[in-house]
């Protein structure tokens, strides 16, 4: 049975969905059901409960309008 540690390879990167609750930007994973990582759009403050797989990279990308500062959220 192969064995792979390649942190980064494709199988260790999911890309999260975002979506807008009032003041935070919540990502979530598909493929992780517990996963959740929101930030607050005022304060910059970030809150994240972790995955069942703690070595899974999460991505995840939200630009609205106006707020193109925001950018990418890596992990
Ligand atoms: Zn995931």
């Amino acid at each position: 049975m192969p064995f792979h540690f390649d942190a980064g390879t494709p199988q260790n990167q999911h890309a999260c969905v975002s979506r807008r609750e009032q003041d935070w930007i919540v990502y979530t994973c598909p493929l992780c059901p517990g996963y959740e990582r929101r930030m607050h759009l005022s304060t910059g403050e970030i809150k994240t409960r972790p995955g069942a797989d703690p070595y899974i990279l999460h991505t995840g990308v939200f630009v609205p309008t106006g707020l193109e500062h925001v950018g990418s959220l890596p992990n």
